[in-house]
């Protein structure tokens, strides 16, 4: 900066003009939610006429009438076991939305306690308390307090949660419950807990006997480089022994089809009874047809769900390396306007704001088409306490319209920094 700030000034101008050129170009671009693009949903169309009419049953069960069990049918279960690493044994596949099996789990808990519970969750002196980790996925916080749960934040790490933290808490307060976090390519930051912290957890001693781990999975197999070592929250648990401790969910939302997918989720025999006993007051058994057309689908796709998902990486990683390479070119590496991660895999990139300037960039990138997911939405109440962090989402717009979307986006915090750093200088800072 020059003493008499003409270069800054020059800089905001610079900036302006920049925005206001790209403002009059009338975008209409969403990087807002992370959906997948129509030719994700294209490599699955086939799911849709997989069922004939005479596909009637399956593992000698009929599709159409109520019998059926309800931990789901016995193909879908050993094909989702086999995704999860665990045995057929573990699983229950349910309907559409992972989300709503983590909501059971967490409501049977409040009403009847989890097994190693002195009670009900509900019935303590207190609300029962939760810790997510930030930033994280908004949908997690809106259950969880939803739900009645005050929520304890801890951060995440490049290589998992904060477990220090996590211990430190969850040893002091026996209110605490649980944990609900990403462990595979987090929601926003694309991180992967690793094997070292996953053990840690497992391990952990917590004032609360019914300690629980909710380990949301949804980009298990979401991989855009090198896939990760996986962990198996299951087994470690069982080994450490916390056999009831863990449960971990996943969908194929973002394998098949977003609107019309299947939800799992794997965990001790004994906590599948203890769910069943509760699924069965409320359903007599999840939709069969929906898992044999999975079974059948997936089953015969060319390398199954990691043929799959190969096919989705090709799609999806230009979609990253143009968020990247427009950042880059845009914005410099020096971190003078942003830093964001360079995930390997899931589907989002999380960016932090030099200044503190995310809720400006968002209203700036509004105004000139772009829609972002609102600033703060990956902290509790949506509000992030540094006013930094930005979600990305590049997965559902074709290629050419993240570079376009991107650049804008680097105009807008370009813009939001000169401002102010402008209005710093204003102040005399
Ligand atoms: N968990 C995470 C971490 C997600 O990012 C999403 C989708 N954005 C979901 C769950 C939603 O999964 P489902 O459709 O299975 O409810």
């Amino acid at each position: 900066m020059t003493p008499d700030g003409s270069a800054s000034a020059d800089a905001l101008s610079a900036a302006q003009t920049a925005y206001d050129a790209i403002r009059a170009r009338g975008l209409k671009l969403n990087m807002q939610r992370g959906q997948p693009s129509d030719a994700d949903f294209d490599l699955s169309n086939g799911l849709l006429s997989t069922l004939g009419e005479t596909d009637l049953s399956m593992d000698g069960i009929d599709l159409r009438n109520y019998p059926g069990g309800i931990a789901g049918l016995p193909s879908a279960r050993r094909m989702f076991a086999d995704y999860l690493d665990v045995k057929a044994e573990n699983v229950i596949v349910w309907n559409n939305a992972s989300l709503e099996l983590q909501g059971f789990v967490l409501t049977f808990a409040l009403l009847h306690g989890v097994r190693g519970s002195k009670g009900p969750w509900v019935a303590g002196a207190e609300k029962p308390k939760f810790i997510v980790t930030i930033p994280g996925y908004d949908r997690h916080f809106l259950l969880l307090q939803t739900l009645g749960f005050d929520l304890v934040t801890v951060d995440m790490q490049h290589d998992g949660p904060h477990v220090d933290a996590i211990e430190r808490l969850a040893a002091e307060d026996a209110n605490i419950k649980g944990l609900l976090f990403v462990p595979t390519y987090s929601n926003p930051g694309g991180e992967t807990i690793s094997a070292a912290k996953a053990q840690r957890l497992a391990a952990l001693q917590a004032a609360a006997p019914d300690f629980t781990i909710l380990a949301d999975d949804a980009y298990r197999a979401h991989h855009l480089g090198t896939p990760p070592e996986t962990v198996n929250f299951v087994t470690l648990c069982r080994d450490a022994g916390h056999p009831d401790r863990a449960f971990v969910f996943a969908s194929t939302s973002k394998i098949t089809l977003a609107g019309a997918g299947l939800g799992f989720v794997a965990t001790s025999e004994d906590n599948i009874k203890w769910m069943s006993k509760y699924l069965n007051a409320q359903s007599i058994g999840p939709n069969k047809p929906e898992q044999a057309r999975h079974v059948k689908f997936l089953g015969s796709y060319p390398g199954g769900i990691d043929g799959l998902m190969r096919d989705h990486a090709a799609l999806i990683a230009p979609k990253f390396r143009a968020v990247g390479e427009t950042l880059r070119a845009e914005l410099g590496e020096e971190g003078d306007f942003a830093t964001w991660a360079n995930p390997q895999g899931g589907y989002f990139i999380s960016l932090d704001t030099a200044a503190p300037v995310a809720a400006r960039v968002v209203e700036l990138a509004d105004a000139a088409g772009v829609s972002l997911t609102p600033a703060g939405a990956t902290y509790p109440d949506g509000k992030d306490p540094g006013n930094r962090n930005i979600r990305i989402a590049p997965t559902r717009p074709p290629v050419g319209e993240v570079y376009i979307a991107m650049s804008a986006v680097a105009a807008c915090i370009r813009l939001a920094t000169e401002e102010y750093r402008a209005g710093q200088r204003a102040q005399g800072r």
